[in-house]
């Protein structure tokens, strides 16, 4: 039997976590997060990309705690507002807005614009302690809707119409979401993708150095 290897996920969300730990049952991986450590400093998410964010976040943690840690990071980006939230998605109306005064914004700016398609993106990054990285993307396409239905969701899922189903994603169940969303399509990605991810960890993880200060036995 392989020896266990740890993986940190840099999130509190205990809802997460149990969906990697099944996500990656009978692989000899054991999955933590920052809730099983003492306090760590929070990354400032100010890069220019999700995937700069996501990066940051894997990569701070995997080398605060010494383990492999996956970061991720998402946000809503609209074609005829240039890209925007983009990665300002959760500060988009100020860093005290609500979800509902984000969505707000959203339609204020949107009024009149003729194009309305926009897209949830995320990037996922597992990183190890030295540096190296790797990186899982996904997109999932929408329109941007008049006004927002639907309670299920947070953030602009009220507002994000998602036209194969013809509802917005507050409209759907958690479940059904996380099979077309963009955060939904990169863990499964990542999960499929986990026996050669297994392998690159298990190369990437530096053979832990013994110490002591007993004396070298001499035969
Ligand atoms: P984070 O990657 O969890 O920091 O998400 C950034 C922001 O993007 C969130 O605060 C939301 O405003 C928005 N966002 C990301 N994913 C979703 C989603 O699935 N539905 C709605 N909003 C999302």
């Amino acid at each position: 039997m392989p020896k266990k290897l740890t993986l940190v996920l840099a999130t509190r969300n205990a809802g997460k976590t149990k969906e990697m730990r099944r996500m990656l049952e009978g692989f000899p991986v054991e999955i933590r997060n920052l809730d099983d450590f003492g306090p760590i400093p929070t990354v400032e998410e100010d890069g220019e990309t999700f995937e700069e964010n996501a990066y940051k976040k894997a990569a701070f943690t995997a080398r605060a705690l010494g383990y492999p840690a996956l970061a991720d990071d998402s946000g809503l980006v609209v074609g005829a507002l240039g890209g925007a939230p983009g990665v300002h998605s959760a500060r988009y109306a100020g860093p005290d807005a609500t979800d509902r005064q984000r969505c707000e914004k959203l339609l204020a700016e949107m009024a009149g614009k003729a194009d309305r398609s926009a897209a949830f993106e995320c990037v996922l990054s597992l990183a190890v302690p030295e540096g190296p990285a790797l990186t899982y993307e996904a997109r999932c396409e929408g329109v941007i809707a008049e006004a927002p239905a639907g309670e299920n969701g947070f953030g602009y899922d009220p507002v994000f119409y998602f036209p194969p189903l013809g509802k917005t994603f507050a409209q759907i169940p958690r479940d059904e979401k996380n099979k077309v969303s963009h955060r939904g399509k990169a863990l499964a990605e990542f999960g499929r993708e986990f026996d050669k991810v297994f392998v690159w960890l298990n190369n990437h993880m530096p053979a832990p150095v013994p110490i002591g200060c007993q004396a070298e036995k001499k035969h």
